[in-house]
């Protein structure tokens, strides 16, 4: 299985980069004497082999405590250090570790032990087949959020699909999402298996498009993995072309609408570039189809394929009664195969992860249709939206709202435009009788509560218009704000 690869890979101590982040580079040398170090102290310390959190951002230690996990046979959670305190007590509390790197054993203790230079060698990997590889937590619509666990059987499935789907060897890899989202498992393990160099596009470079594009320009990078908002956010600057990015071969899209004015700016700005699509949620280990776009196919705004699934997985698209519907007809889409994850951790109660014809499959919520054996996706059937490339359930953001002691009622709505992107998302409240509090008060307690990127805009009412089912009438409130 892959650990196998990326182990031998690893053993050859290339001076090869393995890594760059913040103009500071780490060869597979260096890596491996990071993987050793941390490895051997996992097996002494983490004796009960409990899941092992790794909270931080995008230091080298996150990437050599995820292997070191994984070699050891140890399940490994990543958090982001933007995750507010209270939600990552809520995921320890879920998870109950024993270690949580950067955590209970500080940065700086961890950096201390991997920098050992008496090289102890890895000979045995721990992890089988059906073990948790790594738990993800996402968006949870009650409010909580709910932990992924994936198999390494199914990321070894998944790394074995992506490393055929690419065409990159020695190259270079540019990741853009934090660890903690599995967007990011794609750059962490295609950039390992084909002997690349990972370089990482800082957090804090994000907003700050000079430092983008001159980290950009310094890659010479081969291969994005990315958002498809994260590649309109660089289109605004003029700059993003092949000028800057001469090597740039290839850009991997997963985890939203792929839209045709994305496409035709790419097409306009590089030359022979390869755009591939990639559909898929986090419970069926980053994605399940991919299709190659072609620069002489004139696409329609809603027909851009997300494509064919991966060799070991079918798609089915449902009806309301989970019966399979003909061909171009719309339905739900469901999963089975080798990337359906394990299912959630702990008792979250949930109608998603079920059994289609005797075997394990996932319930996507996602409307699609197939069309000449590609699957093309339409819509979501809930309240999960996607902003910014996020993933963000409406109802976890209103259950954190009316969590406040001071909010009688609250509901968050996400403003979208005519290609169904989302522009923003509002929440509506309702404050309990004698409060007196603004919006920025309730953001503030809001952002403790809920990662930045999910706090919505704030509307403070004193009722809800109400439909013919007297029902909260949304469309009344948008058409209000
Ligand atoms: P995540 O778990 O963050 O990967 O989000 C999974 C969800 O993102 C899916 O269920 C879809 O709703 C959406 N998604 C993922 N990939 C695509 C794509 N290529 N096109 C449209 N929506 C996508």
């Amino acid at each position: 299985m892959f650990l196998n690869d990326i182990l031998q890979i690893l053993k050859e101590k290339s001076n090869n980069k393995a890594y760059t982040v913040n103009n500071e580079s780490y060869s597979y040398k260096q890596l491996y004497k990071y993987v050793c170090n941390i490895y051997h102290f996992l097996l002494k310390e983490n004796i009960n082999k409990k899941p092992i959190i790794v909270y931080g951002n995008k230091e080298i230690y996150m990437k050599a405590t995820f292997i070191a996990c994984s070699l050891a046979g140890m399940t490994y959670i990543p958090i982001d250090e933007s995750t507010p305190k209270e939600r990552v007590n809520e995921i320890i509390k879920q998870v109950n570790p024993d270690l949580s790197i950067g955590i209970n054993v500080s940065k700086e203790k961890i950096n201390e032990i991997m920098n050992n230079e008496n090289l102890i060698e890895i000979n045995d990997i721990y992890l089988k087949s059906n073990d948790i590889y790594y738990i993800i937590f996402t968006s949870g619509s009650t409010g909580i959020p709910k932990g992924v666990k994936v198999t390494y059987k199914n990321l070894d499935s998944c790394i074995r699909w992506l490393k055929n789907i690419v065409t990159i060897n020695k190259g270079v890899i540019v990741n853009q999402a934090n660890f903690s989202f599995d967007l990011s498992v794609a750059d962490l393990y295609l950039s390992l298996i084909t002997q690349s160099e990972h370089f990482i596009i800082n957090n804090d470079t994000i907003l700050d498009f000079n430092k983008i594009f001159e980290q950009l320009r310094q890659s010479n990078a081969n291969l994005i993995v990315s958002t498809p908002s994260f590649i309109d956010l660089l289109l605004i600057d003029k700059s993003f072309d092949s000028k800057l990015m001469p090597n740039l071969k290839t850009i991997l899209f997963c985890g939203e609408k792929l839209l045709k004015s994305t496409v035709n700016k790419l097409y306009s700005r590089f030359d022979n570039i390869q755009l591939i699509n990639c559909y898929g949620p986090t419970e069926c280990t980053f994605a399940v189809t991919n299709y190659y776009l072609n620069k002489n196919i004139n696409y329609n705004e809603n027909e851009i394929p997300v494509g064919i699934p991966k060799p070991d997985v079918k798609i089915y698209i449902l009806d309301k009664n989970n019966n399979p519907v003909a061909d171009e007809h719309i339905g739900e889409i469901l999963i089975t195969g080798e990337s359906v994850a394990d299912g959630y951790l702990g008792n979250i109660q949930n109608n998603s992860f079920i059994q289609y014809n005797g075997k394990k499959a996932y319930l996507t919520g996602d409307l699609g249709y197939i069309k000449n054996g590609n699957l093309y996706y339409i819509a979501r059937k809930d309240k999960q939206i996607k902003y910014k490339g996020y993933r963000i359930e409406l109802t976890d953001i209103e259950n954190n709202l009316q969590a406040l002691e001071y909010i009688d009622k609250a509901v968050v709505i996400a403003k979208t435009n005519k290609e169904n992107k989302v522009l923003n998302i509002i929440a509506f409240v309702i404050l309990k009788e004698n409060i007196i509090k603004n919006e920025l008060d309730i953001i503030k307690d809001l952002q403790k509560k809920i990662p930045k990127y999910m706090c919505p805009k704030i509307k403070i009412i004193n009722s809800f218009p109400l439909n013919k089912n007297g029902k909260c009438d949304e469309k009344k409130l948008l058409e209000e704000f």
